[in-house]
Parts: C-alpha cells; sequence; structure tokens
C-alpha cells in the first residue's frame, strides 16, 4: 500500500490533540474528534494530547473531565500528554493557564490587535436591540476601539470591569484554508470584534485554543465543523501574533437517524430504549465493545473504499488524512450492531470468554473458566452485544431449567405424543456412553426418520427440554457440554411435565 502524504508532516513531527470542554457527557461526536487527530498522530509517529477547555464556567459540568478520560480509555486511545499523564507543554487544563491568556491578550493589546473594552452588558444589550430593529447583523458597535491605550490600561488597573477584544481590521479581507474544503475568502468587514478575554479574567475559546494550540507545537488542528465559521478570526489571531499556522481540519457534522437535522437530546434518550445510544459510557453498559463502536465511528466521515472492518492498529496502518469528508454522516445504529457482532466473532475465544464474564457473573451465576470456554464458541455467532450472552448462554450455567411447559409440547403435536417422543430420546441417549454431536446425532436423526417427524419438531422438544428455551446454540453441542447425566435429567423432568398435560 503506498503511503499517504500527510499535508504538513514534511515540515516537522506531527502534534495533534483532542481539546474537548468538560460541559456534558461524552458522545460519539467527542469520540470521532479524539480518534482521528489520535490515528494522524500513531500513523505518523507523531505526539497525541488531551487538553481539556474548561474556561466556560457557565457550561461547567462536573465529572464531565473524568468522563472523557475513562471513555478514552475505554475505547484505547491513549494520550501521550494530558491533564492526569502531564507532559512537558502543561499544565493541560485551560482553567490551569489562565495567566498565560491574559498575558496574550495584552499582548494583542500592545501590538495593537485588540483593545480593552468597558462597555456594559447593558449598554451592549441595548445597541444589539437597536441593531436588530434596524434590520441590522447585532454586533459590536466599536465604542472602546479608540480609546487611549494607556488611558485603557489605567481603567483596567484600577478595578473597572473590562473584557479585551480583537481588533479586526475594517477593510481587507482573509483567506483560510480547511484541508477538505479549499480556501475560503473572507470580507473583514463581516467579522466582528470578538471579546478574547472575558470580564472574568478568562479566555474566551478563541483565544485559549490558538494561543495553547502555539504554545503546544500542534501542527494539525482537527475540530468539529461548528468552528469553521470562527476560523477566520483564528486565522487573525494567529498573524497577528506572527505565530505559525496549523493545518485546519473541519469535520463532518451527525445526522440523525432520518439524516434530517442533528439528534437532540430526546431523541438521543429515545435510542437508549431500543438499546441504543450516543453517549460512549451507554454504549459500554449497553453490551457493546470498544472495536466495534470505534470502527462504527471511523467511519463516519472517513471515504474507507476497501474491506472497511478494522481495529485500531489497523486503523492506524491505513488512515489517511486526506480521506476525510466533510459530508455529513447520519447516525445508524444498525452499521453499529453489525460492527459489534463482527469484531465480537473476531476477538480470540479466552479474550471473548474473559468479556463475557462479568455478565454471568451480574447475573448471579456461578461460572467455571473451562465450561465458559466450552460455551463461548458456541454462542459467539449470535452475540450482537455482550450482554446477548445471557439470553443465548445463561441456562448453561444454571443447575436446572424450567421449560415452559407449552413450549415442550411440538407443532402440530399433542402433550402426549410430544411425551413420547422425549421418552424415545432419553432411552437412546441413557445407552449412549457420552453424549457428543458425533454420538447422539445419528440415533436422533434416526428417531426423527423413524417417527415420521420433521426435525424441527423432535429437536424443537430437546432443546426446550435440556436448554429450557426455544432458542439455543447448536443442540448436541450444548448437550455435550451440559453432560450426560444433567441431559438426561431435564429430560425426565420434561417427560414428567408433559404427562401432566396429557
Ligand atoms: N473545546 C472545543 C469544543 O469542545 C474544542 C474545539 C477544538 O478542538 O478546538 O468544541
Amino acid at each position: 500500500m503506498d503511503t499517504p502524504t500527510v499535508p504538513g508532516a514534511d515540515r516537522k513531527p506531527v502534534r495533534t490533540r483532542f481539546a474537548p470542554s468538560p460541559t456534558g457527557r461524552m458522545h460519539l461526536g467527542s469520540a470521532r474528534s479524539a480518534l482521528y487527530p489520535f490515528l494522524l498522530a500513531r500513523s505518523t509517529g507523531g505526539t497525541f494530547i488531551l487538553r481539556i477547555e474548561d474556561t466556560d464556567q457557565k457550561r461547567f459540568v462536573p465529572g464531565a473531565e473524568q468522563e472523557l478520560i475513562e471513555g478514552l480509555r475505554w475505547l484505547g486511545i491513549e494520550y501521550d500528554e494530558g491533564p492526569d499523564v502531564g507532559g512537558p507543554y502543561g499544565p493541560y487544563r485551560q482553567s490551569e493557564r489562565r495567566e498565560i491568556y491574559r498575558e496574550y491578550a495584552w499582548k494583542l493589546v500592545e501590538l495593537g490587535h485588540a483593545f480593552p473594552c468597558f462597555c456594559s452588558p447593558e449598554r451592549l444589550e441595548r445597541v444589539r436591540q437597536e441593531q436588530m430593529a434596524n434590520k441590522q447583523n447585532p454586533r459590536y458597535d466599536g465604542a472602546c476601539r479608540g480609546l487611549d491605550p494607556d488611558e485603557a490600561r489605567r481603567r483596567a488597573a484600577s478595578g473597572e470591569k473590562y473584557v479585551i477584544r480583537f481588533k479586526m481590521p475594517k477593510e481587507g479581507s482573509i483567506a483560510t484554508t480547511d484541508l477538505l474544503r479549499g480556501t475560503i475568502v473572507t470580507e473583514n468587514s463581516a467579522l466582528d470584534d470578538s471579546v478574547l478575554l472575558k470580564s472574568d479574567g478568562l479566555p474566551t475559546y478563541h483565544l485559549a485554543a490558538m494561543t495553547d494550540d502555539h504554545l503546544m507545537g500542534i501542527t494539525h488542528v482537527i475540530r468539529g465543523s461548528e468552528w469553521l465559521p470562527s476560523q477566520p478570526l483564528h486565522a487573525h489571531i494567529i498573524r497577528a501574533f506572527g505565530w505559525e499556522e496549523p493545518l485546519f481540519v473541519h469535520l463532518s457534522v451527525f445526522l440523525k437517524p432520518s439524516g434530517k437535522g442533528k439528534m437532540s437530546k430526546r431523541e438521543a434518550a429515545d435510542a437508549l430504549k431500543d438499546g441504543h445510544s450516543i453517549y460512549v459510557s451507554d454504549m459500554k453498559n449497553l453490551g457493546y465493545i470498544p472495536e466495534g463502536v470505534l470502527n462504527w465511528i471511523v467511519l463516519m466521515g472517513w471515504g474507507v473504499s476497501e474491506d472497511d472492518v478494522m481495529t485500531l492498529p489497523e486503523m492506524i496502518a491505513r488512515f489517511d488524512i486526506n480521506k476525510l469528508t466533510p459530508s455529513p454522516a447520519a447516525i445508524n445504529f444498525a452499521k453499529l450492531d453489525h460492527f459489534n457482532g463482527v469484531h465480537i466473532r473476531r476477538l480470540p475465544v479466552e479474550e471473548l470468554a474473559a468479556r463475557l464474564k462479568p455478565y454471568f457473573v451480574n447475573a448471579g451465576l456461578t461460572v467455571r473458566d473451562a465450561d465458559l470456554l466450552k460455551v463461548t464458541p458456541l454462542i459467539r455467532e449470535r452475540l450482537v452485544t455482550l450482554d446477548d450472552c445471557l439470553p443465548f448462554g445463561a441456562w448453561f450455567f444454571r443447575e436446572t431449567v424450567t421449560p415452559k411447559p407449552e413450549e415442550l409440547v411440538a407443532k402440530n403435536l399433542t402433550a402426549a405424543q410430544s411425551a413420547q417422543i422425549a421418552r424415545q430420546a432419553l432411552e437412546i441417549l441413557s445407552g449412549l456412553p457420552e453424549i457428543t454431536p458425533a454420538t447422539a446425532e445419528p440415533p436422533m436423526r434416526a428417531l426423527v426418520e423413524r417417527s415420521g417427524l420433521s426435525a424441527g419438531q423432535v429437536f424443537g422438544i430437546l432443546r426446550v427440554a435440556v436448554t429450557g428455551q426455544t432458542v439455543s446454540p447448536p443442540l448436541f453441542e450444548s448437550m455435550e457440554i451440559v453432560g450426560k447425566e444433567k441431559v438426561l435429567a431435564r429430560l425426565r423432568q420434561a417427560i414428567e411435565m408433559l404427562e401432566k398435560m396429557g
């Protein structure tokens, strides 16, 4: 395979980051925003960083950072630098870097590209209302742009409340490039004097992210497309400082399964009733495995033409940033189920058994590892999620089964006729030295022949008698694991039940 050329990677080692705001639960969008920069870093021998952007105190959600870290860990997206692992460019939590942003905001004032603004929220609101009444786009009216810088500094130092705004040029235009979308030229007159430093002394995203991307040596900014409209402002900030610009990639948006619009919180909650979720921690609880989730997510925005089943190392080997696509991706839970099932079957038996064990144990079953290793290959074909192991396999670990009497009666037969078949099966099976597919299947097929019934009728009675349920893994393999003694006891129990019915 050709090694994909990574734009910018020839200049210096790649450094990418995932920069989430801890403002809510970790959803598949956040997982993908972490995965692509991780893959880019790993596929180029670069470095991947976790940076927590927690400067918006109004939106801060306690516990959200921990959920992000656990989500990344569960998915296997390891970062080289971050708040809990440290690194040479820390701190990696923006709330611990506030002095840095203040310094850079004032530096921009000194450079003539920013200005302190003392306008009160009330005044700004009044201006906004007037502009809207005049059908103008609401924006800052420039009242403080012309303040004498020394005077402004004195007022700020004296404790007067202020913000620092970017001094957007009134004329000219700026060209910005997105790797997936090409170059866009924006007239500066369309841009606002955006706030860089808020009155609480904390930076806005615009200042904080651009400063950190520079100080942390980020070469490729991969982020959500909701930031595309801010890119001209970001380019202005970067150029005003004279910094080198990273390459920008804005990812596609996620649409709800119907393909129409974004998924609302309510729709996300509805999906959960269906056993699906857009939140990473739910996916884990619903029995999805990280391999399945990652495979599902990685393809929502990456145009892979060949075989699309991949584990993380395979993704790293094949990742090509040039093949990311800007087209929106509709969330398709059927695909998640598909990939999850495929990856469950790709796991080595020992590994899958280890992952299934907690589900059996949590259901109160006593599980011997040796039995689990025999059961796992029998049920894995049917698993979409790990918790499916219970409906398919819990009966293996129960001492006794309790079939529903009516399910023991085969289709188109009476209870007495079904009991008759069960007695014949019991006689055949008790005569065998042991029950295996090789010993049991031929005489049972002969019984089917002799009885003039269908295999479905005869094996159906046996299945319900031995497993207690109408759906099970392959019957004779299942019997082998259950063992002759229990199989016979369960058949006797079934015969009794059927006789009572008749
Ligand atoms: N904190 C921003 C967000 O969560 C990060 C965007 C970026 O990656 O720069 O949307």
